[in-house]
Order: C-alpha cells, then structure tokens, then sequence
C-alpha cells in the first residue's frame, strides 16, 4: 500500500485540483487494481460494440423526442441489447412530456426598401413546449433587444409584438475549452426569454440560434416557462436571420409572418432502461454510469447524447465481457427525458430516495463524442486520491486533466449529488459540440469511433475502480433545500 500510495502521489500533485490532498483518509488502489484497469483500457480500445449501438440507435431509429414511437423504440432496442450483453435489465417506469412539433414558417414581409411583391424567408424552429400561433400565423411589428436588461427597458413597447432577443454566441470562448460558459450566456435568452416576453405582453418569441453553427441552421432546446404565466409561440431563428432582421430593423420597421402549429399532448408513459453487472459483495451498492436515450427532434441525436448513453451502455457491456465483477453493482442507465423535463432523473431519484445510502456513485455522460481529455468530478477534496489511479492508466490516452467541481455535473444524476450521492462525468473536448448539438446537423458522421472506444476506456475504468474500491466514498454535503 505505501509503495502504490508513493507512485500515486507525484501524479496528483501534478495536477490544479489537488490542493491540500490527504493519503491519510483514502486508500489508493492496489497495484493489482491498477493491472485490472489497464486491461480494461486496452480491451476498450478494441472494441467497437458501443459504436455499433450508436449506429443502431440513429440510423435505425433516429431522433428520439419523449413521448415519441421512435422514443419507445430505443427503449426497446437497448433493453434488448444490454439483456443480449448478458446484463440483469430494469425497465423503471416514467411519466414524460409529450410535445410534438408542427409547422413552421417564418417569413420577413414588410421592411425598408422592400420591391413590391418580395418577401423574405426567415429559417427558424420553434422552441420545445412553445405554444402555438394560429394556423394562418401571426403578422406582426418585430422588436430586437440584445439583452434582457433593454428588455426591461423596453416593455412597453414590446406588447403585442414578436420579439427578438439577439444574444450572439461566445465562439472564442468555446474555442478556448470553454464551451459551457459560452452555452451557459447565449443560452439564457432561450431557457429564460420567452417567459420574460409572455410576462410583457408580447405576442411572440423569437431568439438568435445558440451555438456556433455557420451554416444557417436552426438550434432549437427546451425553455423554462413560468408555472403560473401563460405561454406564447416560441421558436429560435438561425444566427444568419438574427443579423439579417437586425440589419433591416436598422433601416426601419420590420413585420413578420411567423406560423408555428405545435401541440401539447397529455403526458406519456416511457422508461429509464437499467442494465446491472450484479456485484460480488455488496450487490445492493450501485454505481451508476449513465447517458441519456432521449433526444431532439431535428436530427438524430448522435452526440446528444447517443453517444454518451452508447458509451455507458458499452462500459458496463465491457467489463461483463472481461468476466470481471467488482464489489459492487455497475447499473447501465439509459435516462429518459433529459432534454425537457428530466422525468427520468426524477423519477429514478424517487424510487431510491429512501435507500441513498446504496447509490454509491453516478457517473453520466452528456457532453457529446469529442476526445476525453480526463474527468470532472463532484466529489469530497478528500475523496480525489481515491480516484486518483486513474491518471496513470488514463494517461495513453490523453486523459489525465482531473477537475474538482463544486455544483452537480450531468443533468440526470443532479438529484442524487443534491443528496449527497458523488458524482462524475468525463471531461471531453467540446469546443465543436454546440456547432451541432440540438441543431439538424447531429448525425452519426459527427462521430469518431476512436473517441467512442476511449470514452469506453474512462468510463469502463471509472466505474470499475469506484464499484470495487475497499473502502466507502466519501458522501457530499446535503443540499436540503435542493432536492427536487
Ligand atoms: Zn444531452
């Protein structure tokens, strides 16, 4: 033990998360630990079964909105590929949303400077759970705001019309691996916008597209309404028609035809898939590794998140191939319903609220199918040594940058950090991510096998150290007044 603990700690001591890391409270993995993971990687590298699931699940079935045929076919096509796996499969019951996109047409028909009889096409896609316009669509006086504070200035003169909020999106911040915080800004005018509009008395929502895409494509996403207001017709325009209405309102007052014929259906009965590699001492005790199966409707959701709940699928599928089990239990989890409402996540918390003590760890990947650069952890500071072996097996491919991280990472597993169950997540590369996510353009070409079969290595390798480490991990912080 003291001679693996001497070779762990000059590579922690490497890395920026690493303050103040104490051996005294954790035992490192034993060197026969650290073979294990090794071979785990390197039969990672040479397996492309996850990458095979990917292609089922997008070319075969496509993309996959709750409440969908296609949502219940993926439910189906990997019960039935984890039960083939060898895996003990769980359908764990869900109630989703169910919203169903209709037409949608934009159309720029009064402007500065227009020739008679011209008109200008607008690309746009309407916003998840957005309300409908009629059928024949709204003609209406457009107002472009560039933040919600001259929206606040502006209120007054934003009633009974379509408005713009036109936030671009920070390229050079994802450009520089940060790729989050540049979502997290441009994002705001979507999660938040179209609330703050149907507060004001407008007759319309419209945001810039979020993401860096440059070919005139719509990114569309969920939007957060407020409980007790009233819904208006959301939808967001490509970053090319955003510029195009800014230009001419420039020159004098713009009028739209917007038309979009959404509906609301009462809620529908789907799944989380569970997939358990039963644990050899302790099989109550699960760890967690995870992606969502739901998608967007526009394309066909190969890095959001096929790619993630592929890659767990194919980790837990992995160790179960090697004969190898751990400890502890390894759930396979397929979420349902991430992308709007996270039904899936709550209701998995709901079923094990009273016996969190056996949810030992969760790990979900939900940050598309770039190179894994290391892992993100939400985790006690003095939990890190635990993990830290990891680097060294991690380190032929790259993986290496360990993070720390404060807040819950990976939508689905929040509730159960909130509770105090630890958390991980891989880092990838995603300084390409938002050119596609949520847009027309996320299909399985975006997709290198190589950076599937690595995220099969961290994740395998994770899951695996987590569900046979000795010892307990140390649990987070309860954030009572967060446990929703
Ligand atoms: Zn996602």
């Amino acid at each position: 033990m003291i001679a693996s603990r001497a070779l762990v700690l000059p590579l922690v001591a490497a890395i920026t998360f690493a303050v103040g890391v104490s051996s005294a409270q954790a035992e490192p993995a034993q060197p026969d630990t650290s073979a294990t993971l090794a071979r785990i990687r390197d039969a990672a590298l040479k397996d492309d079964w996850a990458f095979q699931r990917l292609a089922d699940l997008t070319d075969k079935i496509g993309p996959r909105l709750s409440g969908s045929p296609q949502a219940e076919a993926a439910v189906a096509q990997v019960a039935a590929a984890l039960n083939v796996a060898g895996l003990k499969v769980t359908l764990q019951p869900v109630k989703v949303p169910h919203w169903v996109r209709g037409e949608e047409r934009g159309e720029l028909v009064e402007y500065a400077g227009r020739p008679a009889g011209i008109t200008q096409k607008v690309q746009l896609t309407a916003l998840g759970g957005s309300a409908a316009t009629p059928a024949k669509g709204l003609t209406l006086p457009v107002l472009v705001v560039h933040s919600f504070a001259e929206l606040d200035a502006r209120a007054a003169e934003a009633k009974g019309k379509i408005v713009l909020i036109s936030v671009p999106f920070n390229q050079l911040l994802a450009d520089n691996g940060r790729s989050g915080e540049a979502y997290g800004q441009a994002g705001e005018p979507r999660f938040r916008g179209p609330a703050a509009l149907a507060k004001v008395g407008a007759a319309a929502a419209l945001v810039r597209s979020v993401g860096g895409a440059d070919f005139r494509i719509p990114h569309t996403g969920a939007t957060v309404w407020d409980e007790n207001g009233s819904k208006i017709p959301a939808a967001a325009v490509t970053a090319e028609d955003a510029l195009l209405i800014e230009r001419l309102n420039a020159q004098g007052p713009v009028t739209m035809k917007l038309t979009l014929t959404p509906q609301t259906l009462p809620d529908a009965d789907s799944h989380n898939v569970l997939g358990d590699l039963v644990g050899s001492e302790k099989p109550d005790e699960v760890v967690i590794v995870s992606g969502h199966l739901d998608s967007w409707d526009l394309a066909t959701g190969a890095i959001d998140d096929g790619a993630g709940v592929a890659s767990a699928m194919g980790a837990v599928r992995l160790l179960k191939s090697l004969g190898l089990q751990p400890r502890r239990t390894i759930r396979a989890v397929a979420w349902m319903n991430e992308e709007n409402g996270t039904r899936g996540g709550k209701a998995y918390f709901e079923a094990n609220k009273n016996t969190l003590s056996n949810q030992f760890a969760a790990i979900e990947s939900d940050s598309g199918a770039g190179r894994p650069l290391g892992l993100l952890a939400h985790i006690t500071k003095d939990s890190m040594p635990l993990v830290a072996p990891l680097q060294k097996v991690l380190g032929p491919i790259g993986a290496t940058a360990f993070e720390l991280r404060d807040n819950p990472i990976g939508a689905d597993i929040s509730p159960l950090q909130r509770a105090g169950v630890p958390g991980f997540e891989p880092l990838l590369d995603t300084r390409s991510y938002f050119n596609y996510h949520h847009t027309p353009a996320d299909t399985l070409d975006k997709v290198d096998p190589e950076n599937i079969r690595r995220q099969v290595a961290l994740l395998a390798s994770l899951a695996y150290l987590l569900a046979d480490l000795p010892e307990p991990l140390p649990r987070l912080p309860v954030n009572a007044k967060d446990d929703d």
